[in-house]
């Protein structure tokens, strides 16, 4: 049985030097941003699996784009919440060095939405102190793009454009409303600005079935930590199962924080129910 217990908590944060936070979907509930692929993940008659996969950008370029170009609007007009804040100060080692003596803390999210990234650059701001910590995004940045070259084109960079492009200008409105009808044509979506290489951009999002970025060093960040924060993910799925199962298989501590209990939350050393924005500050005290 998990233990709900807080100042049990602190004391195993308080002797942990390797920490890993593992959030997901639901830290970002909060802010009203929608589940990529759990319940709601439904877009007219397609679902988040029949638009982020590479097949369906091979099959229909527009309708891949007209996808991500509703998400990158959707998430222009949203804001971190407190969940996101308390995150960002314990990225600041005058703050987690406090709770947790001489730690480092890696946070990984599973969220492509940007907001555990410009939560931590606020508070740096605010606070005038900068973090010492990582944000590993590793399935991708919403308003990062990619060539879709294969040969020598490494074009990459974010891209905070709203439109990206004229050709996309408006068709978010009719995705949201389920109208996928709008074709907007291959040379109207965006290309490649390197000179010569007039290749299709695509979002750096990692898509169904492709490997979630830097993947390697994520596992040996899990087979080395102490304890790991589960945020807001269903530890059901791949990689939090897993990462949480390394961390478990060397001894380390795993904690769930969540809306509502999964399955493997009865793995967990620590279950937290509620949502996170404040649930996180209560147990942590940040
Ligand atoms: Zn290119």
């Amino acid at each position: 049985m998990p233990s709900a217990d807080i100042t049990e908590f602190r004391r195993v944060l308080a002797s942990s030097k390797k920490i890993l936070v593992l959030s997901g979907a639901g830290l970002s509930a909060a802010s009203g941003i929608p589940t990529f692929r759990g319940e709601g993940g439904q877009w007219g008659k397609y679902n988040a699996s029949d638009l982020a996969h590479r097949s369906a950008f091979e099959e229909d370029q527009s309708r891949v784009w007209k996808f991500f170009h509703y998400w990158r609007e959707l998430i222009r007009g949203k804001h971190p919440n407190e969940a996101h804040y308390v995150l960002a100060r314990l990225a600041i080692p005058g703050i987690r060095h406090a709770i947790a003596p001489d730690s480092k803390l890696t946070h990984i999210t599973q969220n492509i939405d940007m907001l555990c990234t410009r939560a931590l650059t606020e508070t740096e701001s605010a606070l005038m102190q900068l973090s010492d910590s990582e944000i590993i995004e590793m399935h991708g940045r919403i308003l990062d793009v990619i060539c879709t070259s294969n040969h020598d084109c490494d074009y990459h960079a974010t891209n905070v454009d709203s439109p990206i492009c004229p050709g996309l200008a408006g068709t978010e409105t009719k995705v949201a409303a389920g109208d996928w009808t709008a074709v907007v044509k291959r040379k109207d979506l965006p290309m490649c600005p390197r000179l010569g290489c007039g290749q299709m951009l695509r979002p750096d999002v990692v898509w169904f079935g492709e490997r979630p970025k830097r993947i390697e060093e994520i596992l040996e960040l899990a087979s080395e930590a102490d304890l790991c924060l589960v945020v807001g993910t269903s530890a059901i799925v791949q990689p939090a199962s897993r990462i949480g199962g390394m961390v478990k298989e060397h001894g380390g501590k795993v904690a769930v924080f969540d809306i509502e209990k999964s399955n493997h939350a009865e793995e967990a050393d620590f279950l937290f129910l509620g949502p996170c924005e404040t649930k996180l500050k209560e147990v942590l005290g940040v």
